[in-house]
C-alpha cells in the first residue's frame, strides 16, 4: 500500500513537473531529435557510395588493367589474389625478383593464418616443413618475472606459427600468379601519374616499362617512396627493428615464442621464435613512444645495433636462452611504420594504400603481417565493389578505410595508449607475468590472443580480466615496494 501511494507520489510530481516545464521539455526533445537525424544524415552521407560511375568493365583500355598493385609483399600479394579470384584483371609489380627475404621477426599471427589457409598457402609451407606453430611461449617482464606455458590446448589453436619471409612471401605471391594475377618481378615503380579525363593510372618502371590501370593499389612497405613521392606520407618510419637468424643446434632454447621486456628499452623489446628445423630468428623491436622524433622510450634508433649485440651477451635471459655457442647471422634491421604514422590518408580517387606503407603495422607489437593481409583484403572487396558499379572515386575508395578501420585499425588508438602506459610503468608487465605464475595457461592464454590481434586490446578493460588484474598490479605494488621483491633483470655487464 505505502509502495503503491509512493509510486503514485512520483507519477504525480513527474507530471507536475512536465507541466509546468511543458516549453523547456519540448525544446529539449526537439533538440535530441533534430541531433539524431542530423548525425544519421551526416553518416549516410559521409559513408554513401555512388552505385554508378564513369567507367564500367566495358570502357577498359585492351592494354591496360583494372588494378595495379606496386610492392609484392603480404599486403599486395594478398590484394591480387583476391582480385584475380573474381576475374579481376591486376598487375603485380614488385622491384625484386622472386623469392627474395625481408627482414622480420616471421612471427605469423592467427588473422594472417586464416587467410593463409583460405588462399591454400598454409597447406604448401606445411606439407614443405616452413612452418612452425608456436605452443611453449611467454614472456619476461622488466623485473624478471617470467613465465611460459603452453596456449595452444587452451586456445584450440597456435596464437602464432613461425613462417621465413623468403618461403612466405614468394608462396603468397605465386598464389596470386596462379590466380590469374600478372606477377612482373623486377618491375622497380620509379613513377605513377593519373590522367583523370580518361581515369587511368600510367606507372613507370626504373627500365622505362609502362603499365596502365584503372586503380593504383600502393603496397611497397614501410619506406613506401610512391606514397611519399604522390604526397601521401610525410613523415619517415619512427620505428625500427632488428633480425638475426641462430643457427639450429647451437642455441639452448627449449621454447617456441618469447618476447623479453628489458625495462631501458621499454615498450620495445626483444623476441626469440623458433622455425622448423631448429633454427631460430632473433628481434629487437624498437616501439616509438614519446614527442621527439624518433623517440622510442628511452633509446632511439642509434641504440638499435648496441642493444641487439649486448644483449646475446648481457642479459641475462637472452643470453641463457641462446647460450655461450649460439651462431647468429649478422644483425640487418629494417623500418617499422605503426598505427597509420606519417600518413594524410590511405585512400584518394582511384588509389588505395596497404599494409606498411600505410602505416599498418600494430603500435604496441610491431607485428604487422596479418594487418598487412587483412588490409590486402579489405582493399580488393573494395576494388571489386568499385568494379561493380564503374565508380572508382574517392568516395568509393573511402569504403576501403570503414573496411581497414573495421577489421583493425579500431585497436591501434589503444595499442599506442597501452605502449606509452608499458613506458611509464613497466610494473604493470611485472604483475601480468606473476598473474601468470599464479593462474598459469588461462591467463598466458588471454595475453597471447590479446598481442596477437584475435582479440581487441580492450579485451584488457573486461571486468573478468580487468579485476584480477587490478588486484595484481596491488599485489605486485606491495611485493615490489613494501616486500623488496628483487629485481632479477640486470645487465650481466653494464652497457
Ligand atoms: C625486423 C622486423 C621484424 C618484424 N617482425 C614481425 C613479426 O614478427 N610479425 C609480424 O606480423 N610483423 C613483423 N614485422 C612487420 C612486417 O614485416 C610487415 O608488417 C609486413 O612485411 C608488411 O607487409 P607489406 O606487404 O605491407 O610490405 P613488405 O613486406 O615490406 O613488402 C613491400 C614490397 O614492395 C616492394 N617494393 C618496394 N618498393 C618498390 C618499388 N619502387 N617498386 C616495386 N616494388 C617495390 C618490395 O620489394 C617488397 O616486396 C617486422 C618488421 C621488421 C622490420
Amino acid at each position: 500500500m505505502t509502495t503503491a501511494l509512493g509510486i503514485e507520489g512520483a507519477v504525480r510530481s513527474a507530471q507536475e513537473y512536465i507541466e509546468k516545464n511543458q516549453k523547456t521539455v519540448a525544446i529539449a526533445a526537439g533538440a535530441t531529435t533534430a541531433a539524431l537525424v542530423t548525425a544519421y544524415a551526416w553518416q549516410r552521407v559521409a559513408n554513401y557510395v555512388p552505385a554508378k560511375g564513369k567507367y564500367p568493365v566495358g570502357t577498359l583500355p585492351a592494354d591496360a588493367f583494372e588494378a595495379i598493385i606496386v610492392g609484392a609483399g603480404p599486403s599486395g600479394s594478398v590484394c591480387g589474389h583476391y582480385l584475380a579470384k573474381k576475374g579481376v584483371k591486376v598487375a603485380l609489380l614488385d622491384k625484386e625478383k622472386f623469392p627474395r627475404d625481408k627482414y622480420c621477426g616471421d612471427a605469423v599471427c592467427t588473422p594472417a593464418i586464416r587467410i593463409l589457409e583460405d588462399m591454400g598457402v598454409l597447406k604448401e609451407l606445411v606439407d614443405n616443413n616452413e612452418a612452425h606453430f608456436a605452443d611453449a611461449g611467454g614472456f619476461v617482464s622488466p623485473d624478471g618475472t617470467s613465465y611460459i606455458g603452453a596456449s595452444k590446448q587452451k586456445l584450440g589453436q597456435a596464437a602464432c606459427c613461425a613462417l621465413k619471409r623468403i618461403n612466405l612471401d614468394v608462396r603468397v605471391a605465386r598464389c596470386a600468379q596462379r590466380s590469374g594475377a600478372t606477377f612482373k618481378e623486377g618491375f622497380e615503380v620509379v613513377s605513377a601519374t593519373f590522367d583523370k579525363a580518361a581515369g587511368l593510372w600510367t606507372v613507370a618502371s626504373a627500365s622505362g616499362e609502362k603499365v596502365l590501370g584503372r586503380v593504383l593499389v600502393i603496397a611497397d612497405g614501410a619506406t613506401s617512396k610512391l606514397a611519399t613521392k604522390l604526397g601521401y606520407c610525410t613523415e619517415a618510419p619512427r620505428g625500427v627493428c632488428s633480425r638475426a637468424f641462430v643457427e639450429g643446434g647451437t642455441h639452448n632454447t627449449n621454447f617456441d615464442g618469447v618476447c623479453f621486456y628489458p625495462k631501458w628499452s621499454l615498450p620495445g623489446y626483444a623476441a626469440i621464435f623458433r622455425h622448423p628445423n631448429d633454427e631460430l630468428n632473433y628481434c629487437y623491436y624498437l616501439i616509438p613512444c614519446g614527442n621527439k622524433p624518433g623517440q622510442c622510450g628511452e633509446v632511439n634508433e642509434a641504440d638499435l645495433a648496441r642493444l641487439h649485440n649486448d644483449a646475446i651477451k648481457n642479459d641475462p635471459f637472452i643470453s641463457a636462452a641462446l647460450g655461450p655457442n649460439a651462431k647468429l647471422e649478422r644483425m640487418r634491421a629494417a623500418a617499422l611504420r605503426l598505427g597509420g604514422q606519417g600518413l594524410t590518408t590511405t585512400f584518394d580517387d582511384h588509389m588505395l594504400i596497404i599494409g606498411d606503407a600505410a602505416g599498418h603495422i600494430d603500435p604496441l607489437t610491431g607485428e604487422g603481417i596479418h594487418t598487412a593481409m587483412m588490409g590486402g583484403r579489405a582493399a580488393a572487396e573494395t576494388i571489386i565493389d568499385m568494379r561493380n558499379t564503374g565508380d572508382f572515386s574517392k568516395q568509393s575508395c573511402k569504403a576501403y578505410s570503414r573496411r581497414w578501420y573495421k577489421a583493425y585499425g579500431h585497436d591501434f588508438f589503444m595499442s599506442q595508449k597501452m605502449a606509452e602506459v608499458i613506458h611509464r610503468y613497466p610494473i604493470l608487465l611485472d604483475a601480468m607475468a606473476s598473474e601468470m605464475q599464479r593462474k598459469g595457461d588461462v591467463m598466458m592464454s588471454k595475453w597471447a590472443e590479446v598481442m596477437t590481434n584475435m582479440q581487441p586490446k580492450t579485451y584488457f578493460l573486461q571486468p573478468h580480466v580487468a579485476v584480477p588484474l587490478g588486484i595484481a598490479i596491488l599485489r605486485e605494488f606491495l611485493a615490489q615496494k613494501v616486500f623488496g621483491k628483487p629485481d632479477r633483470y640486470q645487465l650481466k655487464k653494464s652497457i
